[in-house]
């Protein structure tokens, strides 16, 4: 079976623990890879070589450092077939839907190529008598980026780009589930001009994690995941003096109008509640419809839609809609999730429990589910259940559907579908969630913007990407100086006083 190792200091190597992370096809069932989960002894080394590495990558001029992201990004466009390819195999979602997820994080990168413009500084010249005041950005030195399986591409490229454009070295942990595209990546980034050493690839589980948020080395952290394991990571991260940003988990609203157009909604329901199998922490897995009119409409036309829906393996042709979840564990967790919404009163008017498909029994799929009359104290409204599951809590007006959405401990995405601006316009000023779609279902801001949610979907400061992320992985230096030709000397100074 093939044994996944680490990427250190420009090399693939084995890794020396003996424990092993089982990956799995997740279409099919079976495990197809063991990875090797790090040793303390094993990240210590690895950071070591990193904060050698980075104080020569720091060095590099900021546009050089860009030119390597330039290349990068051309090489991953080169490889998108490959990357798609192993990525599918191992998270099971579609080849286009992989490509997506190579997309969305490539996008990233070609926003890195103006770095440089990212990592101006500021001056005031003659800020008091022969004084100037600058002030500079510098890199922080080692960071971690540390990620969940559902992006095996994006999410790290998200972390990598701006991190080591920014003249940071970075410890990638990527999801041992999915341990295959961080190291393809690392192997692109090589090949594109970074220097060995500035970008290492360490597998591994809580053991790795813990001594990444314990290592001095360590300046920065940043996490994506579930909300437990966010909220757990920023804390420690903090109390060891880390600059952290840790993104959580979410149950995103979507509010359907009776103004909408429904064939539009009900279509983007299905694309945002179903797609990639429900595993987007932009998902929409809740439909907020105004009125009991605009739900009998919706789930009209969602049902023959869902039915329709085609469950597969990534092997299984472009007509597949999504495919299997990641393991047993979180297709098993999704069912009795689905048990529970059943035995709480909520009306399951689409059943994917029992979904099997010939020649794929062992594996991991869930049909798609819909879930009529749902109400806020149900654990399906409550958990996120990261699976092919969209449930509808009908309202009554629009401030009742706004109020739940304000009420959800999440806030990482919503939408409202609507013709009418002045709804539109109030939703958007007034609900509490860090990304906001107006006729939009999953609305993940470009690159040059920022990502990020807000309440229990998002721990720390700043948002990932765009100038929030140059922000994040650099510190501020501010220089006062003073040259002191033509300046009257005043003598010692014992006093704070306004400049001249
Ligand atoms: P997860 O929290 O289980 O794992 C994420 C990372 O944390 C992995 O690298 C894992 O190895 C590590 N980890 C897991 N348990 C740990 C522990 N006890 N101690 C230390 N480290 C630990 O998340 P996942 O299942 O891989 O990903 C799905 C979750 O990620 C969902 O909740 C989803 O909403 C969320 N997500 C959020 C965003 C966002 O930007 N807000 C984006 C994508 C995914």
């Amino acid at each position: 079976m093939e044994e996944i190792g680490h990427w250190i200091n420009g090399k693939r190597v084995a890794g020396t623990s003996g424990r092993f992370g089982e990956v799995f096809n997740p279409a099919t069932g079976e495990q197809i890879a063991k990875v090797a989960l790090a040793t303390p002894a094993e990240l210590d080394a690895a950071i070591a070589d990193a904060a050698k590495a980075q104080l020569e990558w720091q060095k590099v001029n900021p546009q050089r450092r860009a030119r390597v992201m330039m290349k990068f990004g051309q090489l991953i466009e080169r490889d998108m077939d490959k990357l798609a390819e192993a990525l599918s195999k191992e998270h099971g979602k579609t080849i286009p839907d992989a490509k997506g997820d190579v997309q969305r994080g490539l996008e990233v990168i070609e926003v890195c190529m103006g770095a440089p413009a990212m990592l101006k500084g500021e001056y005031t010249g003659d800020a008091g008598p022969g004084i100037d005041l600058y002030s500079m950005r510098q890199p922080l030195g080692v960071v971690a980026g540390i990620t969940p399986f559902n992006f095996p591409a994006m999410i790290p490229l998200w972390k990598m780009g701006p991190a080591l454009s920014a003249g940071n070295a970075m410890i990638l942990k990527p999801s041992e589930r999915v341990p295959t595209t961080a190291i393809m990546l690392a192997e692109l980034a090589q090949e594109a001009g970074l220097p060995d050493g500035v970008l290492q690839v360490v597998n591994g589980d809580k053991e790795a994690v813990d001594t990444i948020l314990d290592h001095e080395t360590i300046q920065g952290v940043g996490f994506v995941g579930s909300t437990p394991i966010a909220q757990y990571i920023y804390g420690r991260a903090a109390t060891n003096g880390k600059r952290a940003q840790c993104f959580g988990g979410a149950k995103n609203h979507m509010i359907i109008m009776p103004d909408a157009d429904m064939d539009k909604a009900a279509d983007a329901l299905i694309g945002a509640g179903y797609g990639a199998a429900g595993e987007r922490c932009m998902a929409i897995s809740v439909a907020v419809p105004v009125g009991d009119g605009t739900a009998d409409a919706l789930v009209e036309r969602l049902v023959p839609k869902i039915e329709k829906l085609k469950v597969g393996p990534y092997t299984g042709g472009d007509d597949v809609d999504y495919g299997p979840v990641i393991t047993k564990q979180a297709q098993e967790r999704i069912k009795s999730l689905i048990n529970s919404g059943v035995d709480q009163g909520a009306n399951l008017v689409v059943d994917g429990r029992d979904f099997s498909l010939q020649g794929y029994e062992d594996g991991f799929f869930v049909g798609p589910s819909l879930f009529d009359n749902v109400t806020p104290d149900m654990d399906i409204y409550k958990e996120e259940i990261f699976g092919p599951v969209l449930s509808m809590v009908r309202t009554k007006s629009y401030d009742e559907a706004l109020d739940l959405v304000i009420d959800s401990p999440y806030g990482n995405g919503t939408a409202i579908y609507t013709a009418d601006g002045d709804v539109a316009r109030d939703f958007a000023a007034n609900v509490n969630v860090g990304m906001v779609g107006i006729n939009f279902p999953i609305p993940v801001p470009l690159s040059y913007y920022t990502f990020g949610g807000w309440k229990k979907s998002a721990f720390g400061d700043l948002n990932q990407y765009g100038p929030d992320a140059f922000r994040f992985y650099t510190k501020t230096k501010t220089v006062t100086a003073r040259w002191f030709s033509g300046i009257k000397d005043e003598g010692a100074a014992l006093n704070f006083k306004a400049l001249d």
